[in-house]
């Protein structure tokens, strides 16, 4: 039988462009037909996961099954989560590195790339480190704590001719490609505003076991590691929702930080915060994060309609609907997909798409940077 693919069926279909309805469920010709496609055997992008905490379990689970890559090492402070790791995802003993002994990795040709997922003031060190090790690397959001961090780390990839990604899973999810068509193409006309929200009343959902994030030292919590709170680690998701519905960059920003109403976690970063930003088409932008309560949802109203995801930011499954109808397509894993889109242009010799790179990650960076400035002053803070 014909080899059909998603895309050209559904463009066959008339259901590609301009319409927002997705269907969920593949007719059986196509199952059958995907099945039967010939696998990947070729060499695969052999990737260290550097930092093994919640997010990094997250990662190794979803990469189970990878078409590209795989997961070949290991760097962790901990000797426990070693042997337990090595065991799990049979990890060679000599693809496994502690903090100390990492610069090491330079020696080792089976690894390809570093995926750094620390907390964030260290990504900067470890992405430098990878970096003069000759190692392509992934660092999570946000790329670091600094505009100069985020510089220093772009610096040194391209000094070391390695390539820097910025863990922006939701750049690859179906649902997130189709707002953000939605809003380039235009397809309700020109987006006028956009309202966007994240927040977790805790962090521990999704820990087994669960992590007392409710503890005062939790890096979370600690301004120095995580260079600020809920707007360095979700607000950051509504910066970007915006940039990508739109397609254009904050020229100015105005911010506000919302009630501290645990007074014991939150003395150093902040509960909440509010904050508005206005582009250079005149769209505006109203967003909101926090850690004193849930909501996650993007809603965007053009000139001949709107378009919204409610839950729209975290993991999903994402719901959504627009003046045409409802936006619904099946979940993936996104981390596989990011990994396996990632490592296959690194196979093909190609460079990374810029709005996964450090550049863009540097952009998210300078952003929040004015956010945090325009709620520190009360003053409006221009973007260049
Ligand atoms: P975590 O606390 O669960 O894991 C952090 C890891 O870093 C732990 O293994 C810890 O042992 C290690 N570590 C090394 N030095 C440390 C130090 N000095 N203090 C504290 N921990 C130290 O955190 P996480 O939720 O996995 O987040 C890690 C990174 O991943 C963050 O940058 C976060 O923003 C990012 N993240 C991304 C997503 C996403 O969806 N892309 C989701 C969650 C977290």
């Amino acid at each position: 039988m014909k080899n059909i693919s998603r895309r050209s069926f559904v463009n066959k279909f008339g259901m590609g462009v301009g319409a927002s309805v997705i269907m969920t469920t593949l007719p059986s010709f196509m199952v059958e037909t995907e099945k039967t496609a010939i696998p990947y055997t070729g060499k695969k992008i052999n990737i260290a996961l550097c930092g093994l905490g919640i997010y990094a379990k997250r990662v190794a689970e979803s990469m189970q099954g990878s078409e590209y890559c795989n997961l070949a090492g290991i760097v962790t402070g901990t000797p426990a989560k070693a042997i337990q790791w090595k065991e799990q995802y049979n990890i060679p003993e000599k693809n496994i590195y502690n903090y100390q002994n990492f610069d090491e990795i330079v020696k080792n040709k089976d690894i390809d790339m570093v995926y750094v997922i620390l907390p964030n003031s260290l990504h900067k060190e470890f992405v430098v480190r990878s970096a003069k090790a000759g190692k392509h690397v992934i660092t999570e959001k946000p790329m670091a704590i600094t505009v100069k961090d985020c510089e220093e780390m772009i610096k040194a990839c391209n000094d070391n001719s390695v390539q820097l990604a910025v863990g922006y899973r939701l750049h690859y999810e179906p649902t997130h490609l189709e707002i953000k068509r939605l809003g380039q193409e235009k397809v309700f006309g020109q987006v006028r505003y956009i309202e966007s929200s994240l927040g977790y009343k805790t962090y521990d959902t999704i820990a087994k076991p669960p992590v007392d994030v409710n503890n005062p030292a939790h890096w979370r919590l600690n301004k120095k590691l995580s260079g600020g709170g809920p707007l360095m680690d979700l607000g950051i998701y509504c910066i970007q929702a915006c940039r990508y519905i739109l397609g254009e960059e904050p020229i100015s920003v105005t911010a506000q930080f919302g009630t501290v109403n645990d007074k014991k976690r939150f003395s150093e970063t902040e509960e909440s915060i509010s904050w508005q930003m206005v582009f250079p088409s005149g769209a505006m932008a109203n967003c909101n994060s926090s850690v004193g309560y849930n909501i996650d949802r993007t809603y965007a109203a053009a000139d001949a309609g709107s378009f919204e995801l409610s839950p729209g930011l975290s993991y999903g499954p994402y719901e959504g609907k627009s003046t045409n109808g409802p936006i619904k397509f099946a979940p993936i894993k996104q981390q596989q997909k990011q990994l396996d889109e990632i490592s296959k242009l690194l196979l093909e010799n190609k460079k990374l798409p810029v709005h996964i790179t450090g550049e863009e990650g540097l952009k998210d960076i300078k952003v929040i940077n004015a956010i945090y400035k325009a709620a520190e002053t009360g003053k409006k803070v221009l973007l260049s």
